[in-house]
């Protein structure tokens, strides 16, 4: 789903030392390149440039890599001492997220050997302070990340840098479809939409539900019997009692707006889609299954008009692709409490749009009443979902400014299984403890709906987050509340 993303590795020095020097510097940085790529440990390959010694030189590559639409960031190193002043030009003119990698290719002192040569080759500790000197200066956010490039610590966190600077990269192509307005009277999902696009690059738009209805009535049946068969060899049934042909009816007009959203979609070239269960024009159910499986085919989503989540679960799916094992990425919501003392923690669930990505096991076809949006008994997919650590994110606006809440979560177990419950489920215990991480969160004003994913980290939306400029507070196992309350007062400061 992701382009063929590249990641610029860019090494600073200067033509003090000499010719064998800088030989050495590109020697040695051609060599990190070809071993680190060859490890399989990065999710997109590094491209080693030529050593950067000039004010031109450096300027004219950060201006390539902006134009260069497969490279989704830079990772800089200074081999050497490398003075900042003719960095300023280049970093002035960059566009693309940016990594000051603080690293050294020997990664023991030679003691037997070392003389003064080798300390000049070898100054990263020195050259890295002068170059990270200039960037905080300018003010810019970057990524530092310190250690020894061999280190499986240290490449994880390059790794782990790459899938948020592809959320970054991707952030400002994001269009975002929004089919109806947000529920009436609801205040957490409204927003600054034209904010949202000089913040964040996102196109929001709204579409009538007319026009995405008459392209579910041009799904022929064919195609929708089909796609009908798909679900029926993917997920298990659950009848509830139901006639089987009946059912077998209400799936397909699941089937049928799963095809006709998609089309439309992608001939309108949208990412993510919003729905509204008030305003569904003539479409026989509110769309469940149908956008449960467009989320997991990659698309955000975003319930009662929610576009800043829809937003924000497709860069999480961005961010997440072709990850080997992936876990899960989806829109949940905070739905009901377990509050006997010990056990405590929420049931994220919706109405019906949780995204099959999450689930523990086979997911099964259901069809219950839904009393929201007033249409027949829409089929969803219902399931409980994986256990292990996640992060839940809420982007929100307060007037003059977005805010995103990060909190580090806990997916435990279900605690029995709950047959009258008609939709997907995760059950999560808020970090650090219950009663911390909600007051946290409800002091940070953050929403009732959440992007939430297994294969992303509260560093990583944080990063995000500073990338864009806006602030980020983070509720995890480090949070108290009296440092948190602080975190407030000091961001209302900072961010205006
Ligand atoms: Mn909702």
């Amino acid at each position: 789903m992701n382009k063929q993303y590249q990641f610029w590795f860019c090494v600073g020095s200067q033509d003090l030392y000499g010719e064998e020097c800088l030989r050495n510097v590109a020697e040695h940085a051609q060599a990190m390149v070809k071993e680190i790529n060859d490890s399989g440990d990065l999710p997109f390959p590094l491209v080693y440039k030529p050593i950067l010694i000039t004010a031109e030189m450096i300027h004219r590559t950060f201006k390539e890599a902006g134009e260069d639409d497969t490279c989704a960031g830079v990772i800089t190193w200074m081999h050497t001492f490398s003075p900042a002043k003719s960095w300023i030009k280049g970093l002035q003119a960059n566009t693309k997220p940016l990594m000051h990698l603080h690293t050294q290719f020997n990664e023991a002192i030679p003691y037997d050997d070392i003389d003064m040569d080798f300390m000049n080759e070898n100054q990263s500790a020195h050259g890295g302070r002068e170059y990270g000197h200039i960037v905080s200066r300018m003010g810019l956010a970057r990524k530092v990340i310190a250690g020894h490039w061999r280190n499986e610590g240290v490449r994880r966190r390059i790794a782990s840098w790459m899938r948020t600077a592809v959320g970054i990269v991707e952030s400002s192509r994001l269009r975002v479809m929004r089919v109806a307005d947000n529920m009436r009277n609801v205040a957490v999902t409204e927003g600054d939409k034209v904010e949202a696009q000089l913040k964040f690059g996102w196109e929001v738009d709204a579409w009538p539900v007319t026009e995405l209805a008459h392209a579910v009535a041009a799904v022929s049946a064919s195609d929708t019997n089909a796609l009908v068969d798909e679900y029926y060899d993917t997920y298990d049934i659950i009848l509830d009692g139901r006639d089987k042909d009946e059912f077998r009816r209400h799936v397909a007009v699941q089937a049928q707006i799963e095809l006709g959203f998609e089309r439309f979609l992608k001939e309108k070239n949208y990412h993510a889609i919003v729905t509204h269960f008030d305003d569904l024009g003539t479409l026989q159910q509110l769309p469940g299954l149908a956008i449960q499986r467009l989320m997991s085919k990659g698309y955000g989503f975003g319930a009662e008009g929610d576009w800043k989540t829809a937003a924000m679960v497709r860069l999480m799916k961005l961010m997440t692709a072709d990850i080997k094992n992936a876990k899960g990425t989806s829109m949940l919501e905070d739905y009901t409490y377990h509050l006997v003392p010990g056990q405590e923690g929420i049931l994220q669930a919706h109405m019906l749009e949780i995204c099959p990505s999450l689930a523990s096991g086979k997911p099964a076809i259901r069809c219950q009443p839904l009393t929201m949006g007033n249409r027949e008994d829409p089929a969803r997919l219902v399931f409980t979902s994986k256990t292990g650590p996640g992060v839940a994110v809420s982007l929100i606006d307060l007037g003059t400014r977005f805010r995103l809440i990060v909190a580090g979560v806990d997916c435990l177990a279900n605690e029995k299984p709950m047959p009258k419950l008609p939709v997907a489920t995760v059950f999560w215990k808020p970090q650090p403890d219950f009663t911390t991480g909600v007051e946290a969160w409800i002091l940070a004003g953050g929403a009732h709906h959440t992007a939430f994913s297994y294969d992303l980290t509260v560093e990583q939306m944080v990063d995000w987050a500073e990338h864009m400029g806006i602030e980020a507070l983070v509720i995890d196992q480090h949070t108290t509340l009296r440092t948190f309350k602080q975190e407030i007062l000091l961001g209302n400061a900072v961010y205006r």
